[in-house]
This record gives C-alpha cells, structure tokens and sequence, in this order.
C-alpha cells in the first residue's frame, strides 16, 4: 500500500520535538509491516542536502502564485524515498524551523506548512505519474491542510484515504483570517463547518475536520482532548468525530534509542548485563563536577523548557533531592524563566546539580544512561517519549499522570511491585507535595537495590518498538481503503 507521510520535522534531519522522533521512525516501521511509504517534506538546508539523486520532479504556481519546485528522491540518512518542496525564499532563514532568531513566529507560516498540504493533494492527483498515494498521512498543524485540499479536488478515479495525526493540540497554526484568501481553498472552507475558529484561520481544526480519521499519540490522550479541560477549545468538535478518532501509542527507534548499542555513552548495557550503566554514571557525574558517588540517586530531566512540561514543579522539589541525598541534571532550553531558575540552582549547589541550557541529542543519550531516575511531570503530555528512553535505559520515569504518561508507566505501589507491573513513579495531583511524595517513593526504592534491580530489568525489557504501533496504522489504512 503507497502511504504518503507528511511532516515538518523529519530526525535526524530536523528535530526540535517528539515530532520529528516519530516522522523518522515510522515510515521505516510501515515498511517492515508491507507499505510503501514516501516522505513529504519542506525543503529545509538539511533536508535538501540529505537528499540523494534528487531530480527535479515539476514546478509549480502555489495558490498565492510563488513558483514552487518539488524535487523527489532518496533520502541518504533514512533510506527512504522522498518529496522536498524547494523554495528557499521559504525556508532558507536564521532561527528555528518555525521562529526567528527572536523567537517571533514568522509572519508566513501560514504559506511554508500550506504548501505541505497543498503539494500532498497534487500527488494524490497524479503529480507524479510513477507514484500515487492511496493514504495521506499528515502529521501535525504544519500538514493539517492535506484534508482539506484533498477534500476540495475534482473526484479521483480511486479514493485517496486522509489520517491526521495531532502529536500536540496546543500547538494549533492560528493565523488572521485574510491569509485564508491565499490559500486557494473554496471561500465556503472558511466557515465553523471548516477551518474557521473564533474568527481565525486554524489549520488544526482543518485537519480535525476534514481528515477521514484522526489519531493521537496514546489512547489516554485520545480521551483527554474530547474534554474541556485539554481540548484547547477543539473538544467540541473532537467530540463530534468521537468514531474517528483514536490513539495509537507511540514507539521507540530501537536503531537511535538502545543502551546495547548506543555510541554515544561511555559503556554499552542491557538488561542482563546492567554494569555499564554504572560507568556511565560516574563518567558523567566526573564531566559535570558532580559528586562521583555511586549510591547518590541521580535525577534526569531532557525536556522542552516550556509551560507543559511542569518543571517548576522540579524546581519545588530541589531542596528535598539534595536534601535526601540525590542529584539532578537537566538539558534543556526554552522559557527564559525556567532557563534562569535552572541555572541558579546549579550555581548554588554544584556537586549536586547540574543544568545544561540548548539541545544536544548526543549528551541527551548520555543522561538516560547515566541517570537512575527521568523527570516527566508534564501538565499534559500527548505521548512522551523522554519516559519511554528512561524504561529502555534502565532510568526509571516518575510522572504525572496524563495522556502518553498514564499509559506508560506503572507505579511502584506495594501492589504493582507485587504484581510485577511496577516500571517507575506515577503522581496524580499536579502540584509539589505529590510529586515530593512520588520522589519519596524512588528513594525508598533505591534504599532496596535488589527491588530496584528487579523493576530497572523489567523497565529495560519492556517491548517499546515501533512495530504494534505500525500494525495498529496499517490496520487503520486497510480500514479507510475499503
Ligand atoms: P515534545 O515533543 O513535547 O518535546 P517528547 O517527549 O515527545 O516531547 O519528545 C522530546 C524529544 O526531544 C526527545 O527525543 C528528547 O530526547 C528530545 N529533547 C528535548 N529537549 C532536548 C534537548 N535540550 N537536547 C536534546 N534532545 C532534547
């Protein structure tokens, strides 16, 4: 079956989230099940330079009549075959993929993640006649139009299945409603019927409306975003396609995300053989001037320093970490707030915390090895892939329960130990005193080592792979194509 996946980020080419983590590992997933998935993606510098024996496939006029390339051809890191839309008075700028060197959204977003849509309607229309979806897949508000613009074609001789993947509602694509008139969308689209929200252009509720299914990244969330409490004003509408709405757990790139194999940590590890991770762990409690004590619980936090992410609640719990003995490293880099915060505490307890302000995927590796515990107290957490690194390499997740989290992990309550499902720390209240107490549960499980080793070599063995969430998505198109 020809799936066209659609995305913004694609790793290792482009990450700034769990986004692109996925947009990666899926595609190869689908293959391994029997699809034949190609990628459609915005032609940003290290995507056109990853992009092997590319041809020029067509220009194109885009609504607003810029002259778009599409160029088509294999991408060298990932192996797999590609659409990149080539237009470098898009995408070629200081910043982030999104943002401007300040931080500023840039004032055409609307037009860069349109064209992902746009051009994913045309290749279902024949754009390349040696290629032709029978499922478009679009992941995200940046693709969120590829409903749309496939709802408003002229009928196709085979019908063409839309799912949209929502990896994060907050994040919507709202724009003023004159960019609409760019977009080449019939002027009914912008109606409640639509994509119009509140008087504005939404590209997420485009693809809520008009995709054929909608899925999200846990089952638990699938839930949540039908609730006015998490439904970011969408929850009305989620509730109307209840029956087309589901949750497909996220997995792990065991290729990327493996402590066996994983180059960049100072001793490889599994399960059955966990000693390396001890020297992971005083390697980087050496690098960072942390005290190098092998019994001193070492906390983790890999993160997005934002709102969502709840680490103010850790900043609460601090005092009581170096208190009871433990540690803490952070990587992050976000909200200046949370940057300053961070980074004092560091200053004022060096031997016992440490904080890194940026991204850094290899030293990111290094803290799932080194740490004995990962931080995910997320407010809300569409999937979560940070918890599923921490089961793989033995460092045990203490999180809020919510969406991708609850569906993750499983308490160390006196029962889940006793029935063998314990894989780490759950809190249910979103606030300091419960996460202080789900913190006072890890260290008196880390004062048990035996107990401790039990549940580390069951998180380590956990199957986390990408393939039962790729059989659940080829089931899915399989469905759609009938
Ligand atoms: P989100 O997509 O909301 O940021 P996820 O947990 O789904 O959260 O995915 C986050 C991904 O980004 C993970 O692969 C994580 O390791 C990575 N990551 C987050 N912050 C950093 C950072 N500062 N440096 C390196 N990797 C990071």
């Amino acid at each position: 079956m020809n799936v066209l996946q659609v995305s913004a980020e694609i790793f290792p080419l482009l990450k700034t989230g769990g986004l692109a983590d996925v947009a990666g590992a899926l595609p190869q997933a689908l293959n391994a099940a029997g699809c034949e998935v190609r990628v459609l993606l915005p032609g940003f510098a290290p995507i056109l330079a990853d992009l092997q024996g590319a041809k020029l496939l067509t220009t194109l006029h885009a609504p607003w009549g810029e002259m778009v390339a599409l160029r088509q051809g294999r991408l060298t890191s990932l192996g797999l075959q590609a659409y990149v839309i080539d237009v470098p008075t898009l995408y070629h700028r200081a910043g982030s993929p999104y943002a401007d060197e300040q931080g500023q959204p840039f004032t055409d977003n609307d037009r860069r993640f349109a064209l992902l849509g746009w051009v994913a309607a045309r290749l279902t229309a024949g754009l390349d006649s040696a290629w032709q979806p029978r499922v478009v897949h679009s992941h995200d508000w940046h693709a969120a139009l590829a409903g749309a613009y496939l709802a408003y074609l002229p009928p196709q001789r085979q019908r063409v299945a839309s799912v949209y993947t929502v990896h994060n509602l907050a994040y919507q694509g709202l724009f003023a409603p004159r960019h609409f008139f760019e977009l080449g969308l019939p002027a009914s689209a912008f109606a409640v019927d639509g994509l119009e929200f509140h008087g504005q252009l939404s590209f997420m509720k485009a693809g809520l409306y008009y995709a054929d299914h909608i899925t999200t990244v846990s089952p638990t969330y699938a839930r949540e975003i039908q609730t006015p409490e998490q439904g970011c004003g969408l929850d009305g509408l989620l509730r109307t396609r209840a029956a087309d709405l589901s949750g497909i757990l996220n997995g792990v790139d065991e290729a990327v995300w493996d402590p066996a194999h994983d180059a960049a940590l100072a001793a490889r590890y599994d399960a059955r053989n966990p000693e390396g991770k001890k020297q992971c762990k005083a390697e980087l409690q050496r690098l960072l001037g942390l005290s190098v004590a092998a019994d001193a619980p070492l906390f983790g936090v890999v993160s997005r320093l934002t709102e969502q992410k709840g680490l103010h609640l850790v900043l609460g719990v601090i005092d009581e970490l170096i208190a009871r003995g433990g540690q803490l490293v952070v990587l992050g880099a976000g909200d200046a707030a949370l940057q300053t915060a961070f980074a004092e505490r560091a200053k004022a307890h060096p031997a016992s915390v440490s904080v890194r302000i940026g991204y850094d995927e290899p030293y990111a590796h290094q803290i799932f090895g080194a740490t004995d515990v990962t931080l995910v107290p997320s407010r809300f957490e569409p999937c979560g892939l940070t918890q599923m690194y921490g089961l793989k390499y033995g460092s045990l997740p203490l999180v809020h329960r919510v969406g991708g989290l609850a569906d993750t992990v499983m308490d160390c309550s006196l029962e889940n130990l006793a029935e063998g499902s314990a894989n780490g720390f759950v809190f249910s209240e979103f606030d300091v005193p419960s996460l202080s107490r789900a913190v006072a549960r890890a260290f008196a499980l880390y004062d048990q080592p035996a107990q401790w080793r039990k549940v580390r070599a069951r998180a380590m063995r956990q199957r986390l792979d990408w393939s039962q969430a790729a059989s659940q998505y080829l089931a899915l198109y399989q469905r759609l194509c009938h």
